[in-house]
C-alpha cells in the first residue's frame, strides 16, 4: 500500500508571516466572473471605479452562465449556494456579473450570446433575491461594456 492517507492530526507548518485583518466585513458587492485571468486588471479597475473596494469574488469558468444558462441544474444550485453564503456572511450591497470575450465556456460565440446569458442570470438573481440590485458587464480586450 502506498497510500498517504492517515488518521493522524494534520500538522500546520508556518511558511509565511502576514497579518490579515480578522474583522468580518460587509461587502460592497458580490462579484461573479470567469476565472480567466486576462481580464483581472480591467475588472479591478472597473470595480474601483464603481466604488467597490471590498467584495466577495465568485470565480466560475463561464461566470454567470451557471445561473443564466447552466449546463446542468447542479451548476445553478452550486452557484446559488455561493451567492447565498455571500449574502449570509457579508451582506453585499449589489451583485456584479461580468462575462468576457473569447471565453472557454462559449467557444466561437459572439459577445451577444454571452451578454444574453448574463441578462438571464441577472433576471434569475433578481427573482431569487429581489432586495439586492444586479449589474451586468462584458469584458473585452479593449475595455469593459455595460450590458443594456
Ligand atoms: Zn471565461
Amino acid at each position: 500500500m502506498s497510500s498517504t492517507a492517515t488518521s493522524e492530526e494534520p500538522v500546520l507548518r508556518k511558511i509565511l508571516h502576514f497579518d490579515s485583518a480578522p474583522e468580518v466585513y460587509t461587502a460592497d458587492a458580490c462579484v461573479m466572473t470567469c476565472f480567466d485571468a486576462r481580464f483581472d486588471a480591467a475588472i479591478r479597475k472597473l470595480l474601483k471605479r464603481r466604488g467597490i473596494g471590498v467584495f466577495d469574488h465568485v470565480k466560475i469558468p463561464g461566470s454567470a452562465k451557471a445561473l443564466g444558462a447552466p449546463d446542468c441544474e447542479g451548476d445553478r444550485d452550486f452557484a446559488m449556494r455561493m451567492v447565498q453564503t455571500s449574502i449570509r456572511l457579508h451582506k453585499p450591497a449589489r451583485f456584479v456579473l461580468i462575462g468576457h470575450n473569447d471565453c472557454g465556456a462559449y467557444p466561437g460565440k459572439p459577445p451577444q450570446v454571452v451578454a444574453a446569458d448574463l441578462r438571464q442570470a441577472a433576471a434569475f438573481l433578481r427573482a431569487a433575491v429581489p432586495s439586492i440590485p444586479v449589474e451586468t458587464y462584458f469584458a473585452d480586450f479593449d475595455g469593459i461594456y455595460e450590458i443594456a
